[in-house]
């Protein structure tokens, strides 16, 4: 039976591909790490560090907590790591790290608020129908007898609302781990670090909500076990694709890594992923031409149209004769009916409701069609059609029509 993590179920959530390839295939990514993630490790593991010496009742210095983030930068860094926003280097997210940490140092120096109990600590989560999980918690805090606190940092450029945290499946997680854990204590508080901003999120669960949280967990897991059993894993497009380390192993973007990087030759395929990129290249092209010759041709036979209309207008003929077609023109009223902002469509209405005719011609809204068609037909008095009119455009319009002979 798989031990599950609240980001496993994510990963399954996000994209039910990118699963089966981490998880069940267990594939290697070819592309590297985002710059993202390798920041916010580099922010967990430098906390843990001066936690974990606090705990000691060594509190180190400002400066010697930056100079272990920035060592740590160095000895973890890889070269395939990737800067995915094209206006930000890995310099940036490195500051930016930096920035963080020194505000979460001047916020909580000298860490004393709590006694630290524990560091990276693996939790099990016993679930009903046998289902299991685990997950780390960041650090594990005693505030008081039977009062403990959990905390999670968060390096992401976003804080979310309350609602949210106090919604998150994670946290109800950690909550949940440690009441089984320590089945003696009487409060646990959430908190969530959001080191960017310098912001704490906190957040707590009633048994009610973790007996929710718990039901829809193993309904996610449920489900994960079936499209595993149905080796169903569809591929689900999204702005997370950018990030994704499966990105050049993935159908839905394997072409895009193959046309821009050196990769074997197919022997399958009867055109090379360049050659293939070539071709959607020329049908745009092909697609926008006929676009453009489409609108050009729309604007001659609008030429031709008017051209003709003219000539029955002058000449008299109603009916112009080609080889094998005839042209005919008509020319009829058009009712105009007036706009949103305009004050006569509100005369218009209460015409028609001092007429009691409103209703016969409005569901949701005016009907424009049924009222064009009464004023055609004989169903209104002349008086009524004036009176309607005095509220409406009325325009010459000439309709025309193509008729084989
Ligand atoms: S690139 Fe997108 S669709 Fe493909 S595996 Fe990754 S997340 Fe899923």
């Amino acid at each position: 039976m798989p031990l599950y993590s609240h980001s496993r179920l994510g990963t399954y959530e996000n994209c039910p591909f990118q699963y089966k390839l981490r998880y069940v295939d267990k594939i290697k990514p070819i592309l590297g790490n985002s710059i993202e993630s390798f920041m916010g490790s580099m922010v967990h593991d430098s906390l843990e560090w001066l936690y974990k010496l606090a705990q000691d009742s060594n509190i180190v210095s400002k400066e010697s907590l930056i100079r272990k983030y920035e060592d740590l930068w160095s000895e973890n860094w890889k070269d395939n790591i990737r800067v995915i926003k094209k206006e930000l280097t890995a310099d940036n997210f490195k500051e930016t790290g930096k920035t963080c940490l020194e505000m979460y140092y001047d916020r909580y120096h000298p860490f004393d608020q709590a006694i630290t109990i524990g560091l990276e600590e693996r939790m099990i989560i016993e679930l009903p129908e046998d289902k299991k999980m685990q997950g780390y918690i960041d650090r594990l805090d005693k505030i008081g007898d039977g009062h403990l606190s959990v905390h999670d940092y968060k390096t992401s450029n976003r804080v979310p609302p309350q609602a949210k945290a106090d919604q998150d499946r994670q946290l109800g997680l950690y909550a949940l781990a440690v009441h089984q854990k320590y089945p003696d204590i009487k409060k646990i508080d959430l908190v969530w670090h959001y080191v960017r901003f310098d912001e704490e999120v906190r957040s707590s669960r009633t048994q009610q909500q973790l007996d929710t949280m718990v039901e829809n967990t193993v309904n996610l897991i449920k489900d994960v076990e079936k499209a595993t059993d149905l080796k169903n894993f569809p591929t689900k497009t999204s702005i997370l694709c950018n990030w994704c380390e499966f990105k050049a192993q993935c159908p839905e973007y394997s072409h895009q890594y193959a046309s821009e990087n050196v990769v074997p030759v197919l022997d399958t395929t009867t055109m090379t992923a360049a050659q293939a990129a070539e071709t959607v290249d020329k049908l745009v092209e092909l697609k926008e031409k006929k676009k453009t010759l489409s609108a050009d041709m729309d604007a001659m036979i609008e030429t031709l149209e008017s051209k003709l209309i003219t000539y029955s207008k002058e000449s008299g003929h109603s009916s112009v004769f080609g080889k094998d077609y005839k042209a005919s023109f008509k020319e009829a009223e058009a009712f105009k009916a007036p706009g949103q902002k305009d004050l006569r469509r509100y005369n218009l209405e209460s015409v028609l409701e001092e007429m009691d005719l409103l209703d016969s011609f409005q569901q949701t809204s005016l009907s424009w069609s049924r009222l064009k068609s009464k004023l055609k037909s004989d169903d209104l008095t002349p008086e009524q059609k004036a009176k309607i009119l005095e509220n409406m455009d009325v325009e010459k319009a000439t309709t025309f029509t193509l008729k084989k002979l």
